[in-house]
Parts: structure tokens; sequence; C-alpha cells
């Protein structure tokens, strides 16, 4: 089991990493927005290898190509560290983040390529992606 939790601590959560689905960087808009940064790096797990405690908000958003997203944070100190979209019922993307320990954690997949800023690339040593990979 690994550990992850909050820049304040009042959310924590543990997750079984052998049942790892994949990884991915995502450079949409909309993660660059709410990361403040380049991409989001988030890894997904089936929900029933997870466990999260202390109460966290979402926000739900219209991905690009129409799916429908909603991003869970922490109400205190803002740490972004969920993502569940409708369209992929049972799963949970995790924020590599805010996890204590990713020595385990192989990202192998890159999307929207096609908004990557200049200063934070695409990683060409995974497969990449213009849009969604098309899960
Ligand atoms: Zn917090
Ligand atoms: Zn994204």
């Amino acid at each position: 089991m690994q550990k992850g939790h909050c820049l304040c601590g009042d959310v924590q959560y543990e997750f079984d990493e052998t049942q790892v689905g994949f990884g991915l960087h995502c450079h949409c808009k909309d993660c660059q927005r709410v990361t403040g940064s380049g991409k989001a790096t988030v890894i997904m797990f089936p929900l029933d290898a997870v466990s999260i405690s202390g109460e966290y908000k979402t926000f739900a958003s219209l991905g690009f190509e129409g799916s429908h997203v909603s991003r869970g944070f922490c109400p205190t100190c803002g740490s972004q560290m969920f993502t569940f979209v409708d369209e992929l019922p049972g799963q949970i993307f995790i924020k590599a983040g805010g996890m204590e320990d990713t020595s385990w954690l192989a990202v192998e997949t890159t999307c929207w390529t096609s908004t990557a800023r200049d200063w934070l690339p695409a990683d060409s040593g995974t497969a990449c992606f213009e849009m969604n990979p098309g899960l």
C-alpha cells in the first residue's frame, strides 16, 4: 500500500499500487489551469483500490471532448488530488504529486501534446497523443 495527502494534511489517502491501471501526463488547458503548471500527472486506479479519509470538494467541468470530469481538492489548502470521469465509471485518477513515494511508478503516456507549452514540452520518451488517447 502507498499513501498520499494534501498540503495541509486534512485529506489523506491510501492505495494499492499493484492495482494501477496506467499513468499519464496531461497537457490539456484545464489541467494546466488547476495545477498552475504545464501539465498534470495522473494515475488511474479502480475505486476499490483507494481509500480516502477527510473531506474533499469536487468541481465538475466538461472535458474538451465532451467527457464529464470532476476534480477533487482539499477545501482548506486547495491541493488538487483526484479526478473522476463519468465516462470511466469505477475509476479514480490520483495526481502523482501528492503521493509520498512514487518509486514504483512508470508514466508511459502523454496526452494533449497539442496544447503543451514551450516551457514544459511533452515527454517524447512516452507514447504521445495530440488529444485524448481514446480510452
Ligand atoms: Zn489540505
Ligand atoms: Zn488534462
